[in-house]
């Protein structure tokens, strides 16, 4: 255990009244051990007080002050500030310049605080403070300018904006009549609203900002790490960003608030009573507020003085001083203050100075009572900095573990008197927490001008938030589709799909609806080994499925998945199939099947227009495919050409499958309901089971076929062109297909992360986010895949962690920039669902309508990652199709490995039909 205190700064030299002294007041030398407790209680208290249902009861109030972001240098224009709660008040003027430069500008004036002010009644409290501010807008020719006024009051407030607060306490020297609990904002509004009608001042007070807030705002300017405030003056305080999840008193996770802790209270509910002497309790009994700010009353300048005078009194009426002469002088209270206590401190100017004060006290000091005198005052103030160091200590760690850190560096803005003027404090102070917690690089910055320039400050990031607040909702305005549109563009699906499927408008219809030959789910009497192709979005996959029926009925699939590089997707036709080919040629080396001429069902999962389950002739390519040589061209015939030109093995293949069409099958396998299928991968697309009296463009009356929305290309005649964004004709633009697949492009993984990336990059030209600047990776596209939208917006994650993620893709974001940015995504993500759910209410009320029932009951098949994996996309989707469909009760059945084991089915389905034909 180390002893620490003023033995320490004497060395060797030790008087023997300094002994005497330390012996005598060793209640007040802390070691670090009690200091390190103290910490801990401390942070029990920052607990208790940000707990909703501990907070009542809790000492240290730890009020939110409803600052959430520091100046970020964009801060601009002129600003004014009162300034009341310190020993003088003050008005100032402030000028931000957003010069790049983080400069500023500030003249002050300083009023006295007569007693008649500081313990009189309210409204004569505010009259003159608005009284001040008109004098000093007169001086400073600002009358009849408006100017936003930042109200720095610096006791303890319950406040519920930015703008109000309401006063718990006075603390300090003040004591106003007919203040507490009432909003000390609207009174000064008052006052000022009195001065208006007689003169012309006219000030719009924008922010009620604490002392601790101010200053941790003034050093945030210059320093960006700056999160913690500190006071140690006529009070003390601190004050420290805290994350949004911690404050259960407010509204809202995401971020972080300042909190205002009002440590000076730490201790009023008897947590330090161990440590407090019989001087502090003597003190406190003769304050204006007994019982109350005992911890201040430990540390601040306001009661050194007084806790000095007490002690020097005791030891004199005991002997120890000054030959046992009390004086007059001695027994008056406030004869002793911060200024003699600092002056006598001053070790190299030896005793001269002690011996000064005491002479003055009518005390006639020898040297020795100067030594023990000086020694007195070092232990009173080194015990200040050592309580005052514990508590940091306590604040600092908590930041270090919110921010899950093993090592942490960050500033702390420091302001008041005490620190500032006594010849010590601050390296005592600095030391101590440095040895307390050693994990944190601390750096200590003194504020200039401190609050003043902080109120301003506050002031101009809440007008610089606002302003960004209304241009980011301006931006994300146009994703959030109002319930009116949602239904228009229902009913709109709901016409494309009629046009589709009417022949006198197919040709022109943009949602093709395309008919599939598959005429039926399977009934469970499906069997054998069938290999099957999925292609179609980011893999492609080989699979060997066995499916036994009657009472061992069971699907096996062994599979592969074999990447298609870029130059292959976007090669010719021949290189494309010639490439499947030899991936399916390895998959049957890696079965050991490859003499076997099994049945093929092909999935492939773009536009084709079929004239049977085994051709396909495609539409388009999609998505990110765009071989040569294959639009028109029947794939059957392309894939069989291909095995022709490879020449080692043979395969009948029976079907060509839509992915959906395949998600639908699997599901159908399960639960005979499921007449849709959708896809919600890389693109978006539905299939259902369509009346054959209503497919106009195939022969026959009788019972249904599966049609092949392609709703993908909905909107490409510009029917929804009206809530397509400019970021949405960015990503039309540069994508392979400039001008398709509309729908598609708004709702699904291909696209949403680039929609993404380019609301980013907007917003950051814009200013609103990285600082305005638009660094190399957010240029490139397709750098913000949509699985991170998935991460961004899990609700597990926390800000920093999203940070993270960011930084992995070389954006290096502040903890606002992050909460922008999750804002971003889920307006996104969250049209894409909506947008998709208006669609499939369009297809489950069409099926409703054919079965001409009031209620549906349907089963849904779904397959695709964006579905399966983002965090809210599912949870969307399917509430707004309850919303537009209210008459269909909708249930979602994901299908495991869908597209693979639907083709299988599909073409066992095709084979036991034909072999019924051949026989
Ligand atoms: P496909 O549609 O190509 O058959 P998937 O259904 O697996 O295949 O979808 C793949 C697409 O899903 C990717 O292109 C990507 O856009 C998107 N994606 C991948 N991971 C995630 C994720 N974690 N959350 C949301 N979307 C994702
Ligand atoms: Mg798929």
């Amino acid at each position: 255990k180390r002893a620490i205190g003023p033995r320490s700064l004497h060395g060797s030299e030790c008087h023997l009244p300094s002994v005497q002294v330390d012996r005598y007041l060793y209640q007040l030398r802390l070691s670090d051990e009690v200091l390190l407790d103290v910490a801990a209680r401390f942070q029990a208290e920052m607990v208790k007080g940000l707990g909703r249902d501990t907070n009542p009861t809790a000492a240290v109030k730890m009020l939110p002050s409803f600052v959430r972001a520091l100046p970020d240098g964009s801060e601009k224009g002129d600003f004014l500030a009162v300034d009341l709660g310190g020993s003088q008040f003050r008005a100032h003027q402030v000028k931000v310049f957003d010069d790049g430069k983080q400069s500023s500008q500030l003249e002050s004036k300083f009023y006295p605080t007569p007693k008649e002010v500081t313990q009189g009644n309210g409204a004569e409290l505010f009259d003159y403070i608005a009284d001040c501010l008109s004098d000093f807008m007169e001086t400073k020719n600002l009358k009849q300018k408006k100017l936003p006024l930042g109200f720095t009051f610096s006791f303890p407030c319950k406040q519920t904006k930015l703008e109000e607060g309401v006063l718990l306490a006075w603390t300090k020297h003040f004591r106003v009549r007919g203040v507490q609990d009432t909003d000390v904002v609207s009174s000064l509004r008052r006052a000022l609203h009195k001065h208006q009608a007689s003169s012309d001042i006219d000030v719009d007070v924008l922010a009620l900002v604490n002392d601790t807030v101010g200053t941790m705002m003034t050093c945030g300017y210059d320093d960006q790490r700056c999160e913690v405030g500190l006071i140690i003056g006529t009070g003390t305080n601190a004050c420290y960003m805290e994350e949004m999840r911690h404050i259960s008193l407010v509204e809202g996770d995401e971020g972080r608030m300042c909190i205002n802790t009002e440590w000076g209270a730490f201790g009023d509910d008897g947590a330090l009573d161990d440590l407090r002497t019989e001087f502090d309790r003597e003190l406190d009994l003769g304050s204006l507020n007994p019982g109350k700010q005992l911890f201040e009353k430990m540390i601040s300048s306001l009661y050194l003085g007084e806790l000095v005078r007490l002690i020097l009194l005791k030891m004199t009426k005991e002997g120890l001083l000054f030959n046992g002469k009390v004086s007059t002088a001695l027994l008056t209270k406030g004869k002793i203050e911060m200024k003699h206590v600092s002056a006598m401190e001053k070790y190299k100017e030896g005793l001269s100075n002690t011996k000064e004060i005491l002479t003055e006290l009518n005390l006639f000091p020898s040297e020795e009572d100067c030594v023990a005198v000086q020694h007195v005052c070092t232990i009173v103030s080194f015990r200040s900095a050592n309580l005052c160091a514990a508590a940091l200590a306590a604040i600092l760690t908590r930041l270090r573990e919110n921010k899950k850190l093993l090592r942490m560096r960050t500033t702390v803005g420091i302001d008041g008197g005490l620190y500032k003027t006594h010849p010590k404090y601050a390296k005592r102070l600095h030391k101590v927490v440095r040895r307390l917690v050693p994990t944190c690089d601390v750096r200590f910055l003194l504020s200039e001008s401190g609050s003043g320039r902080g109120a301003a400050l506050v002031t101009a990031v809440a007008r610089r938030l606002a302003a960004q607040r209304r241009r980011l909702d301006a931006a994300l305005a146009p994703f959030l589709l109002p319930p009116g549109v949602l239904l228009e563009v229902r009913d709109k699906m709901r016409a494309e799909l009629e046009y589709g499927l009417k022949r006198e408008t197919q040709g022109q219809a943009t949602v093709k609806m395309l008919p599939t030959y598959v005429c039926g789910t399977p009934d469970g009497t499906e069997k054998g080994k069938f290999l099957a192709l999925d292609l179609g979005g980011t893999n492609f996959r080989v699979l060997l499925v066995k499916i036994k029926s009657g009472r061992r009925r069971s699907v096996q699939m062994y599979n592969k998945i074999f990447a298609i590089p870029l130059e292959i997707m976007q090669g010719t036709g021949e290189e494309l199939f010639d490439h499947i080919v030899q991936c399916i040629a390895d998959f049957l080396e890696y079965m050991g099947i490859k003499g076997a001429r099994l049945p093929l069902g092909f999935t492939f999962s773009f536009p084709c227009r079929q004239a049977s389950i085994d051709k396909g002739t495609l539409v388009g390519w999609t998505k990110g495919f765009k071989a040569t040589d294959c639009e028109g061209e029947d794939v059957v015939d392309m894939l069989r050409e291909a095995i022709r030109r490879r020449n080692e093995f043979d395969l009948d293949i029976v079907a060509v499958v839509n992915d959906t069409v395949g998600t639908m099958m699997t599901c159908g396998y399960e639960d005979p309901n499921c007449e849709i299928g959708l896809i919600a991968g890389t693109g978006t697309n539905v299939c259902y089971m369509e009346d054959m009296k209503n497919i106009e463009i195939v022969e026959g009356n009788e019972g249904k076929m599966c049609i092949n929305t392609e709703w993908g290309a909905f909107g490409d005649n510009g029917c929804i062109d009206h809530i397509r964004t400019k970021y949405d004709r960015e990503v039309d633009e540069g994508s392979l297909n400039p001008g398709k697949q509309r729908y598609e492009k708004m709702t699904s993984g291909m696209y949403l992360g680039e929609i993404v990336r380019q609301i980013l990059i907007d917003l950051t030209k814009q200013g609103l986010l990285f600082r305005g600047h638009i660094s190399e990776s957010l240029r490139k596209r397709g750098i913000f895949e949509t699985k991170f939208l998935s991460q961004i917006e899990s609700d597990r994650l926390a800000l920093l962690q999203v940070r993270r993620i960011l930084q992995q893709l070389g954006l290096d974001s502040t903890c606002e920039d992050s909460i922008i940015v999750k804002e971003v995504c889920a307006a996104v993500s969250r049209r894409a669902a909506r947008l998709c759910g208006a669609g499939l209410a369009a297809v489950v009320e069409k099926k409703r309508e054919n079965r001409g029932v009031e209620h549906l009951q349907i089963t849904v098949g779904v397959d695709g990652t964006l579905y399966k994996l983002h965090p809210h996309f599912s949870r969307i989707l399917q509430e707004t199709v309850k919303e537009l469909a209210p008459q269909c009760d909708v249930t979602f059945m994901l299908s495991e490995d869908g597209s693979g084991k639907g083709a299988a089915l599909i073409t066992a389905v095709a084979k036991r039909l034909h072999n019924v034909g051949q026989k």
